[in-house]
């Protein structure tokens, strides 16, 4: 056994000094970016939010209307080949997601989407320290040398190495943070959300690679803080739960008898394991919860908050765009 005793952070416990700027308006700052990945070596452009691959959040009316706002939707895993094809999705906002699944249907899946320039994957994983998902990650970059590839989830910096290694352009970030997560309690294993994104994406970067935040987000400051921190991508959750967007029809017509709130629950939980899965297997326990969240109307009125808000902070540290947000941000540590 070892105690690793130096502090780790959260983004609670701290806030972002301001300093001097030469900025005269908020709509100064520009919020796009473009990133070169390093193994598709293809550019990926937009307003680097990335809507969380969860039932309740990654729709393709979520990533419709995010894709308006250069925003990116990961889909959830649950969808049928054919309604992706109906959906008519727009590739340069968008991923699909899958676990550790057959080969054949990777391809299958972005061989059917190549006519809408899909070119995202992302492979998600609760866990992502085993070898088999580093062993998978370097199959699918085989079968897929040109497309994007994402993949998680890890927390430390040895082991986004790992994955950028064996060929995932973007690392995404997080064990535990999670708004709908109960991996922490359930098992005691986490690492605080704000150091991990520091030192994952310090380590990213020197691979020439890519790390995305994901989970812990819950106002748009917690946002800005991420970004601040290095990441390159903030995929958010919760804070996309309950719009229109991401509501089924049954939900949407329930609304005044349930008093306008909204039940959004984890993709581990029961209630997900349940819908999916036929139950929650013998060997294994829920590690996500269901929450209960207003109905927060249309997503565009959470955008506008959220850039909205990261603009601001730019503008207190003098970065006129969000690619100067982290050279320009010194953390505090509240007491
Ligand atoms: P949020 O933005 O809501 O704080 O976090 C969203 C992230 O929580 C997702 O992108 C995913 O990584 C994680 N997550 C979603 N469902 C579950 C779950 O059931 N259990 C755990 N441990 N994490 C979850």
């Amino acid at each position: 056994m070892r105690i690793e005793a130096e502090r780790k952070l959260d983004f609670d416990d701290v806030l972002i000094r301001p300093k001097r700027s030469g900025l005269k308006s908020r709509a100064e700052v520009d919020l796009r970016r473009t990133f070169k990945t390093p193994h598709a070596k293809i550019e990926i452009s937009g307003v680097p939010i990335i809507a969380a691959n969860m039932d309740s959040v990654g729709t393709l009316k979520m990533a419709e209307a995010l894709g308006k706002h250069e925003i990116f939707t990961s889909l959830h895993k649950h969808y049928a080949l054919d309604d992706l094809k109906k959906a008519g999705i727009n590739g340069d906002f968008t991923f699909i997601t899958f676990g550790i699944d057959d080969l054949n249907k990777i391809d299958t899946v972005m061989n059917a989407l190549k006519s809408n320039s899909v070119n995202k994957i992302c492979l998600d994983v609760a866990n992502g320290y085993t070898e088999t998902f580093v062993d998978f990650i370097q199959e699918v970059r085989k079968h897929h040398p040109n497309k994007i590839i994402m993949a998680g989830n890890v927390a430390t910096a040895d082991m986004t190495e790992a994955l950028i290694l064996a060929g995932a352009d973007i690392v995404k970030v997080g064990i535990g943070p999670g708004s709908a997560c109960m991996t922490r309690a359930m098992t005691g294993i986490g690492y605080p959300q704000l150091s991990s994104v520091i030192e994952c994406a310090d380590a990213a970067h020197g691979l020439g690679g890519l790390m995305c935040a994901d989970g812990g987000c819950k106002m748009p400051g917690d946002v800005a803080k991420a970004f601040g921190a290095g990441a390159d991508f903030v995929m958010l959750g919760g804070m996309f739960a309950g719009h229109t967007e991401s509501l089924s029809e049954e939900q949407i017509k329930n609304l005044a008898k349930n008093d306008n709130m909204i039940e959004y629950y984890g993709m581990s939980s029961e209630e997900a394991m349940n819908k999916y899965s036929g139950g929650v297997a013998k060997h294994r326990a829920s590690e996500g919860r269901v929450v209960k969240v207003e109905y927060k109307g249309d997503v565009k009125d959470t955008v506008r908050d959220i850039l909205g808000g990261i603009r601001s902070a730019c503008t207190y540290v003098g970065a006129s765009s969000l690619k100067q947000l982290s050279k320009r941000t010194t953390f505090v540590v509240k007491t």
